[in-house]
């Protein structure tokens, strides 16, 4: 039996960003046992990137702003496939999840009155967004880690020991959920500093691993990002939902090409800044779609006096939802409209003045000084889309955020799905984190606590097979010839650049059927070779491994979204295809459910040709009809199907 450092725990966090982070405080504040893991450095998780904001209905800018219209501004942008019901919580709950970080310590930007400032963002009708300059995802990181760490302090002064209560480990990768029957039991997983495996033993786990950007080549997102979290609960038995839906952000930088893809805040968009294409237009309000007309501006001069009187004007085209800025640029570049390098213009040099500028995008104006060597204060950025998110995730219940079917498995987060329907607004991200993060740490406590004293067991052969299925890439070249995939070693690099490329290339933001059948095609074989995909060294820090090992789960995922993609034979919100051009009221009750093929979740057995995974329709719950009632009847027809609507 391999050697493993065994703990036990009520609660398990996988994923210290946002979601993890006020999961395992609500765990613990409900006295679970809770222990939170991560890849990265504790305060080091992706959410930090997050720059413009939270979006939370406190109409401190706006007192026509609440609840009921951030929910309408949501399922507009998820073009409404959102699970509404999710929806409802997010847009009623995530006021006082921001003005609880606030009595945790977040200082956030200030009206002039001293509230909580708001800022304006794409698809949200008005300012909603709190901030701290462009760098909100820092200080909201910054304030989960000072409460978990004030905790600890508590937990110390009563237990002697600040981690008896919430522990924090750090630099450890999980690669298995472990199960007991149906149940859940624990993790398996490695330190990667030492290469060391370890088992936390709990009757709960909550995912909250993030995204899957780095499956694609041009992406916004970080390291972390390779899909573990929806891979682990796909190999546990838990189904994905809807994950054709991507989203790529409209701008993210274009040139010089070590920096393509990273991010350029939407706030640059909500504080002023205006899109041209290389013959100076300001080209977005050709690109207005027939369901959001009435509420954009016509002309330029409408669309700027907004900024000062948004009561009495509409709100200028570069500020619809991200999936049409995003075709839109894609259309201008491919129509030979585009910026030197491949891009737009996004302009705010010509729109604010330049301390104005500095004070308010402190991250933007030394993005483009240090990476691009282009001040922002008196030229314009060069921009182009990125992948950045995905609404696609685990399928979970709205109320609990529980998954389906693998009981004591919940997830929150990025990593879930059904809260943002096929295109997310921005800031509402970091709103879902603290709102079904705090949910899912609730329901996970409580799960473990009705567990009583006969909780599952961990099986040592599944401990055995995870152990030998990490240890691997190490065998690679013994490993050659096993179920008639043999050859030699495959460098894990090398796949992971063809799968970037192709996932890029094939299934990006505008797909076409031949492409995706290519794709998966490709995926079948990178598959095949990645069984053989070799490392060198031992098990101390070594990242060839580490990417071997994430290897299975971007593939997984990948496989996941061309299959989902291929099958929804429609344009809507983060998919759009050339040969389907038009959103098809039809689907818009349909969710795609993938799981695994092998229902005994050993991904390892399915022969490679046939793919992993199998894919259902289901028809989504009935929107609520107190919450349609706060539509016009002439929006839903553009949106619902003819049954609902005879409903
Ligand atoms: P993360 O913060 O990514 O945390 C994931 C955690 O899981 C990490 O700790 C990671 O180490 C851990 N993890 C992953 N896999 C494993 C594993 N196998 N084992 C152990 N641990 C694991 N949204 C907004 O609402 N507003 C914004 O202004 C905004 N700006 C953004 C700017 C950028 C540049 C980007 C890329 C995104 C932005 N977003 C924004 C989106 C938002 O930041 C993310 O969706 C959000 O932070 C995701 O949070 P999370 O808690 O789900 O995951």
């Amino acid at each position: 039996m391999t050697v493993v450092d065994r703990q036990e725990w009520d609660v398990v966090v996988v994923g210290a960003g946002g979601a993890g982070l006020r999961a395992a405080i609500e765990a613990r504040e409900r006295g679970a046992r809770t222990a939170v893991i991560c890849k990265s450095l504790f305060g080091k998780a992706h959410t930090v990137m997050a720059e413009g904001g939270i979006a939370a209905a406190m109409a401190n800018v706006n007192t026509g702003d609440n609840w009921k219209v951030h929910f309408r501004d949501t399922l507009r942008g998820g073009k409404f496939l959102n699970q509404w019901r999710m929806a409802e919580l997010h847009a009623q709950e995530a006021p006082q999840r921001v003005w609880e970080l606030e009595t945790w310590g977040a200082l956030f930007d200030r009206t002039k009155d001293g509230r909580i400032s708001q800022r304006n963002f794409g698809g949200h009708e008005y300012p909603r967004l709190a901030h701290v300059g462009d760098r909100t995802g820092l200080e909201l990181i910054r304030t989960l880690q000072q409460k978990i760490v004030a905790l600890q302090q508590e937990d110390f002064r009563e237990t002697g020991d600040h981690e008896s209560r919430l522990k924090v480990l750090q630099e450890c990768t999980v690669t298995r959920v472990l199960k007991d029957g149906r149940h859940v039991c624990g993790v398996f997983g490695y330190e990667r500093e030492s290469g060391r495996f370890f088992v936390l033993r709990a009757p709960a786990v909550v995912l909250a691993t993030g995204g899957i950007g780095k499956s694609f080549k041009v992406t916004s997102n970080s390291w972390e990002y390779t899909g573990d979290g929806h891979a682990l609960a796909l190999l546990a038995g838990a189904p994905l939902l809807n994950m054709e839906f991507v989203q790529f952000h409209p701008t993210g930088m274009v040139w010089p090409p070590s920096v393509k893809g990273i991010l350029v805040t939407e706030s640059v968009r909500g504080d002023g800044g205006v899109l041209r294409n290389s013959e100076g237009e300001r080209f977005m309000f050709d690109y207005v779609p027939d369901v959001f007309k009435e509420k954009y501006a016509e002309s330029e001069e409408e669309g700027d006096r907004w900024y000062d009187d948004p009561d009495h004007n509409r709100r200028p085209p570069e500020l619809l939802p991200r999936d049409e800025v995003a075709r839109a640029i894609n259309a201008e570049v491919k129509a030979g409209r585009g910026s030197p390098h491949g891009g737009v213009f996004l302009d705010v040099s010509t729109r604010m003045p330049a301390e104005v500028i500095k004070r308010r995008l402190p991250s933007m104006y030394h993005q483009f000084k240090e990476l691009a060597d282009v001040d922002i204060t008196a030229e314009a950025m060069e921009v182009g889309p990125t992948c950045h998110y995905v609404m696609g995730g685990i399928a979970v219940d709205s109320d609990t955020a529980a998954t389906r079917g693998v009981p004591g498995l919940f997830a929150a987060g990025e990593v879930a799905g059904g809260m943002h329907g096929s295109n997310r607004l921005g800031g509402n991200s970091l709103s879902d984190l603290l709102v079904f993060g705090r949910r899912a740490g609730l329901h996970a406590a409580e799960h473990a606590a009705g567990q009583g004293r006969e909780r599952p067991r961990v099986d040592d052969a599944q401990v055995d097979a995870a152990a030998a299925e990490a240890l691997r890439p190490f065998s690679a070249e013994s490993g050659a010839g096993e179920e008639g995939d043999g050859g030699p070693p495959e460098n894990p690099y090398t796949l992971h650049q063809e799968l970037q490329q192709t996932m890029n290339d094939l299934v990006g933001i505008i797909r076409r059927e031949p492409e995706m059948e290519q794709a998966l095609r490709k995926l079948a074989e990178l598959r095949a070779r990645a069984r053989r995909a070799g490392v060198e060294g031992h098990r101390q820090f070594n990242p060839g491994w580490h990417l071997a090992l994430d290897l299975r789960n971007m593939l997984l995922v990948s496989e996941c979204v061309a299959r989902a993609a291929l099958e929804r034979t429609e344009s809507r919100g983060g998919h759009t295809r050339e040969d389907h051009s038009a959103m098809e009221r039809a689907w818009r009750n349909v969710n795609l459910l993938c799981a695994m093929a092998d229902p005994t979740g050993g991904a390892v057995a399915t022969a490679p040709e046939r793919g992993q995974i199998v894919l259902t329709r289901e028809t989504t719950e009935p929107i609520r009809p107190d919450l349609l009632a706060l539509f016009e009847k002439e929006e839903l027809v553009k949106y619902l199907t003819e049954e609902e609507l005879y409903e």
